[in-house]
């Protein structure tokens, strides 16, 4: 699903900040976000910007540009990140209501096209481009994970559940695919024409996935985080470049495999899966806690160095929750 970067919200709560006389911490949903004393109410609607959230240069926005004004290509624009303000970590934006124009809207529909906000995308290197042979097949789906803190609301139900963790990798998504006898590399939105200098198929063809899959002799994708040098800034301090892999997918019954048959077919092709942490894991009790056991060391850190993880993914064992804690620290360290 295609990320809600703004929409209106219910403002759940406000917060005084210890020894803080002109801002307090408001939360929506599981974010939490510092705002100007007095400006919002508990029960308030107001329209919440997410972080990297890019918004265009207009009147009522530049009180944000002395923080974060950014170009994005040829475009400038303010650019929402995570920041800490005495000591409260705020993550994105809220704006009055009266910015919709008296548009009749409903909480929780994305208004940024309105607003004229884009989603922030740092720039792509070309090895990690490529040329679009088509858009993403339709036969399987695009990797993706929902923020824990957009799922607040069922954070009680999901404690329920037994889950296994893996790190989350900061590289770029890449699938593999074989289906009806045509293998294809993909980037995170495109199926991409096998050219020289993509890295992508340099990676497939260095580690022989075309034949890997060819032999499995059905239809079937995997799906796995790029990582290394020229992806992403290689905090992991890697030579080269390395795929780890989070998803196997059967195209014939659109379904991903299971857990235990997924470790299995990766194993058994010599590829390797993300980290996994934990198989055996259940929630604590707020999301707070949760957030902060995101922060932590990568276990794909150097030797002598210790890199902060992305954060984590978390999945249900049957694979029907699923979605990412991303580390309050990593970003706060984010450019
Ligand atoms: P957003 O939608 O929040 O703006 P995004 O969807 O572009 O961000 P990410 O924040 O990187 O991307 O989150 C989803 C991606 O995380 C997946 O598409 C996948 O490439 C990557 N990923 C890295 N490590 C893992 C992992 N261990 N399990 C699942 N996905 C992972
Ligand atoms: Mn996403
Ligand atoms: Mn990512």
């Amino acid at each position: 699903m295609e990320r809600k970067l703004v929409s209106p919200v219910v403002i759940d709560d406000i917060q005084p900040i210890a020894g803080a006389d002109l801002i307090e911490v408001a939360t929506v949903k599981g974010w939490k976000l510092v705002v100007k004393k007095n400006e919002f109410n508990i029960g308030d609607h107001a329209v919440y910007c997410e972080i990297d959230s890019f918004l265009p240069v207009r009147e009522e926005f530049e009180f944000l540009r002395k923080s974060s004004y950014r170009k994005m290509g040829e475009q400038e624009g303010f650019r929402l990140k995570t920041i800490k303000l005495r000591g409260q970590v705020s993550q994105g934006l809220l704006l009055p209501v009266s910015l919709l124009n008296g548009y009749t809207y409903q909480i929780g529909e994305d208004v940024s096209a309105r607003l004229g906000i884009i989603k922030y995308e740092p720039p792509v290197p070309a090895a990690l481009g490529g040329i679009a042979k088509g858009l993403f097949p339709s036969f399987m789906p695009k990797t993706d994970e929902e923020r824990i803190q957009n799922l607040s609301a069922q954070y009680e139900a999901f404690k329920e559940h037994t889950f296994y963790v893996t790190e989350k990798l900061d590289g770029s998504s890449v699938t593999f695919y074989l289906n009806e006898g045509v293998f294809g590399v993909c980037s995170r939105n495109l199926d991409l024409e096998e050219t020289a200098d993509n890295t992508f198929w340099k990676i497939a063809r260095a580690e022989n996935i075309e034949e890997k899959l060819s032999a499995l002799g059905k239809n079937i994708a995997i799906q796995g985080e790029l990582i290394g040098e020229g992806v992403q800034g290689n905090a992991y301090g890697l030579r080269g470049q390395m795929v780890r892999f989070f998803n196997a997918f059967d195209i014939d019954r659109y379904e991903y495999l299971a857990l235990d048959e997924f470790k299995a077919l990766i194993a058994s092709l010599g590829l390797q899966t993300v980290p996994i942490l934990d198989l055996q894991y259940t929630l604590p009790a707020s999301l707070e806690e949760l957030l902060t056991i995101a922060d932590g060391v990568s276990v794909l850190s150097p030797q002598g160095k210790a890199v902060e993880r992305e954060g984590l993914v978390i999945r249900s064992t049957d694979r029907k929750i699923s979605f990412k804690v991303i580390s309050n620290k990593f970003l706060l360290n984010e450019r």
